[in-house]
């Protein structure tokens, strides 16, 4: 089963000043300046969405969990703590900031500071693939990616895919997603401002897999199931110490 092309799907925020606003509040840094991405009306909805360094986020269970599946969650999703100054405090309510729900088959996230703008009456996130499954670490590692606020590796602006974009709509499109959905999720290149200064790493995290065949001559990225040198250095330097 071609799971690992499975898209996940970082939600995207419906209102994007209160987007902004809840980003700023959090931390003014994510503003990024006119400058540095060009023009200023397109800067307005180019924001990074970051954490307070230091910050506890509550992480909840949306739907009844066993233990033993929650423990595996924690364990994967503190990986990312070795190295981003953040606190994940796992708590028994599903009113956390961080609402994992995992019923279904689904894998995606809100994006870090979006988490605040979720009705409360919604999950945040959804993991659907279950511990026995050999891409559980991977999707748990790359959905909690995105709760610090990282976007998709593969969308990075000095991203070099060879994409052959028909097979790849063709691919998904059986599965039912429509183009504009692999668009959002795989061909759409983020802003450079919001890659802030980092190379392409295709053994990231957040990249998903790519297959040969659905790019043009030589060209795949297969599985990453751990967190690659880069995304542990990126992740300290969004989040470093705080010095008092
Ligand atoms: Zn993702």
């Amino acid at each position: 089963m071609m799971c690992d092309l499975l898209l996940c799907k970082p939600l995207p925020a419906l209102d994007i000043a209160a987007s902004r606003r809840v980003a700023l509040a959090e931390r003014p840094t994510n503003a990024l300046s006119a400058s540095s991405s060009g023009r200023s009306k397109r800067a307005l909805g180019q924001f990074s969405k970051f954490w307070a360094p230091g910050r506890t986020l509550t992480v909840g269970f949306f739907n009844e969990t066993p233990v033993e599946h929650q423990a595996a969650i924690e364990k994967v999703a503190r990986q990312w703590l070795c190295w981003a100054n953040l606190k994940f405090d796992f708590v028994d309510s599903p009113f956390a900031d961080i609402r994992i729900y995992t019923g279904g088959e689904d894998n995606y996230s809100q994006v870090g500071t979006d988490a605040l703008l979720a009705s409360p009456m919604d999950a945040t996130m959804a993991l659907g693939t279950k511990p026995d499954d050999p891409l559980f670490g991977r999707t748990v590692l790359h959905e909690f990616g995105h709760v610090l606020g990282l976007l998709h590796e593969h969308q990075h602006p000095k991203a070099d895919i060879p994409w052959d974009v028909p097979k790849l709509y063709a691919y998904f499109a059986a599965k039912g997603i429509d183009q504009q959905t692999v668009d959002i999720n795989l061909l759409d290149k983020i802003d450079k401002a919001l890659a802030k200064g980092t190379a392409y790493d295709r053994t990231s995290i957040m990249h998903y897999s790519v297959l040969q065949e659905q790019t043009v001559g030589d060209w795949e990225v297969g599985i990453n199931h751990t967190l690659s040198r880069r995304d542990r250095k990126f992740v300290r330097r969004i989040y470093p110490e705080v010095v008092a």
